[in-house]
């Protein structure tokens, strides 16, 4: 779905648009609107909007035939708007790709289906196999009917969405699974019905009594926020807390996802769940929550880490699980989601495919987020407990983003830094480029043909070359920040909190604090940082010990 606003005056305000998502934003200059804008606010306003990666576009409706050359040549427009007052000459002499104001009279020769848009004030016209804008009054309250209804390729907004409050609620309504630019649903047409019913399914069915049951009295509910003075003096730091996922039931947060996906599952009358997995800590977190609800339960993992994770294939079995090994590509994680997606095309119909991560095509990453943002409701509430207020600083590693989104979430609209920490060997932010992978578009590691790059981390969790879509919004925005962390430093965070803490963290988690190791000194001596100790290293402690040999 494309979106087109109109009638933005300022730089600012076209820029956070285009960083919501909106593809167009159109430029008034007639003098009979009272929103148009001099030639030199267009300039700026055309540069905020490419700097953001939109197109700026010129509406034109009564100006001659000068002026909209003299416009077009000076701000160098790839797409411009024409009423059908312009003359049908102008249309036809210039290259510029068009969205031409259909009024019931004969089109523009010149147009092509290939490349303009029609669009269409109000009532609803043939489009003749052209792709189309329905305009007229649009707003987040109406959108998605209107959509709904006319199933157009764009919607055009103006007086609906002026400031960036309404910007952002039209951009949401109109382009749900959206995360600015990035998210959507690129997938085969096999999956769009699975997806549609789950996206349905989830807005609809009501399970958040019976899930805060499950969290509280079988995964461990809430989890505890620690104070770690001891772990804050040996680094030379300000006060540092810990929200100790690491307590829950299975080891890690993977488990609020798990329960949550596979309770709505068995609401929707799915009988069985599919997943994939990396480590196997997701497959052992959704075989637990499979056994609990009485689900039957396969997971697709790659040969390679079949053979390198045998505890947990083992635990998946003790759970009741079926481990199917992926022996296409590399024989890894990402051969292993590819194998779950084929299985959820064919099977949707009694099957749910238990995501484990904020990634993947809409509805994913906005269901793994509403799953996981306990963890931040939680540690705020406890924050403001202990110290009467927010912390400064909340880090949190990210691997395809479900820990890290799920504690950013509660702190998104507050004075608080958030940082991100990538495995070095996965340094999507540092290294790579936005592309599709999995359903979504987000910043992936990918060479100049867009292939897909082997990613190596100490910590499997963080060993994927995408990232969850919201992510790639904060980074893009700048609402959060993304640093890296190398298998060196994580090894001596995750020792330095074994010793000094009697606190053994997963190796993911270890690079949230390997991260806060690195910059600890710098931070005002009266900051107060909040670490998501994402998991226990309990898993670790084997690979660890070879290490040490
Ligand atoms: C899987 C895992 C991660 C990485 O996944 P995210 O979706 O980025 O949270 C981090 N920590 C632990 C303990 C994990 O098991």
């Amino acid at each position: 779905m494309f979106v087109k606003i109109c009638g933005l005056m300022d730089p600012h305000t076209a820029r956070f648009a285009v960083q919501k998502g909106a593809n167009f934003i159109g430029l008034l200059f007639s003098k009979v609107s009272t929103r148009a804008i001099s030639l030199e606010k267009a300039k700026e306003i055309v540069e905020a909007v490419r700097d953001a990666g939109g197109e700026p576009v010129a509406v034109f409706a009564d100006e001659s035939l000068d002026e909209m050359r003299k416009i077009i040549d000076a701000l160098s427009l790839d797409v411009v708007q024409l009423h059908g007052d312009v003359p049908r000459s102008f249309c036809d002499q210039i290259p510029q790709k068009k969205i031409y104001v259909a009024d019931g009279k004969e089109l523009p020769k010149s147009l092509d289906k290939e490349k303009d848009f029609l669009l269409f004030e109000k009532s609803f016209q043939d489009p003749q196999g052209f792709r189309f804008f329905v305009a007229g009054n649009l707003s987040a309250e109406n959108v998605e009917k209107t959509i709904q209804e006319f199933k157009p390729h764009g919607v055009d907004v103006s007086r609906g969405a002026r400031e960036p409050d309404a910007i952002a609620d039209f951009i949401e309504k109109a382009r749900p699974g959206r995360f600015g630019p990035f998210g959507g649903m690129y997938v085969p047409e096999l999956l769009i019905a699975p997806l549609m019913e789950l996206e349905k399914a989830f807005k609809e069915i009501d399970i958040e009594k019976e899930l805060l049951d499950l969290l509280k009295n079988y995964a461990g509910r809430p989890t505890a926020v620690t104070e770690v003075p001891n772990f804050a003096k040996a680094i030379n730091g300000p006060r540092i807390f810990l929200k100790r996922e690491d307590l829950l039931h299975t080891g890690a947060h993977k488990i609020n996802n798990s329960i949550g996906q596979c309770l709505l599952a068995k609401k929707m009358g799915k009988t069985r769940i599919i997943a994939e997995t990396g480590a196997g800590q997701h497959g052992v977190a959704t075989a637990t929550a499979c056994a609990l609800l009485g689900l039957e339960c396969v997971i697709y993992m790659g040969q390679t880490d079949i053979e390198r994770q045998a505890p947990n294939v083992f635990k998946m079995g003790l759970l009741g699980a079926k481990v199917v090994p992926v022996t296409t590509g590399a024989k890894t994680l990402k051969d292993a989601v590819n194998e779950a997606l084929r299985d959820y095309a064919a099977s949707y119909e009694t099957t749910h495919y238990c995501l484990g991560s904020a990634l993947g095509p809409h509805p994913f990453p906005a269901i793994v987020a509403k799953f996981q943002r306990v963890i931040g409701d939680e540690a705020k509430r406890q924050m403001r407990e202990k110290i009467g207020r927010d912390p400064d600083l909340c880090i949190a590693c990210v691997g395809g983003g479900s820990n890290a989104v799920g504690l950013f979430t509660a702190f998104l609209n507050d004075k608080v830094q958030l940082v991100g920490v990538e495995a070095a060997g996965a340094a999507r932010f540092q290294n790579g480029s936005p592309g599709t992978l999995h359903g979504t578009y987000s910043y992936l590691l990918q060479d100049a043909n867009g292939q897909i790059q082997e990613t190596h981390s100490i910590s499997a969790g963080l060993d994927y070359p995408g990232v969850g879509p919201k992510h790639s919004e904060l980074f893009s925005t700048g609402r959060a920040h993304y640093d890296v962390c190398n298998d060196e430093e994580a090894l001596q965070a995750f020792q330095l909190l074994c010793r000094t803490e009697g606190i053994i963290p997963a190796l993911e988690s270890s690079h949230a604090l390997g991260f806060l190791m690195r910059i600890a000194h710098q931070l005002p001596k009266d900051a107060v940082v909040l670490v998501n100790l994402s998991g226990r290293g309990d898993k670790d402690v084997a690979h660890i010990q070879s290490l040490c040999k």
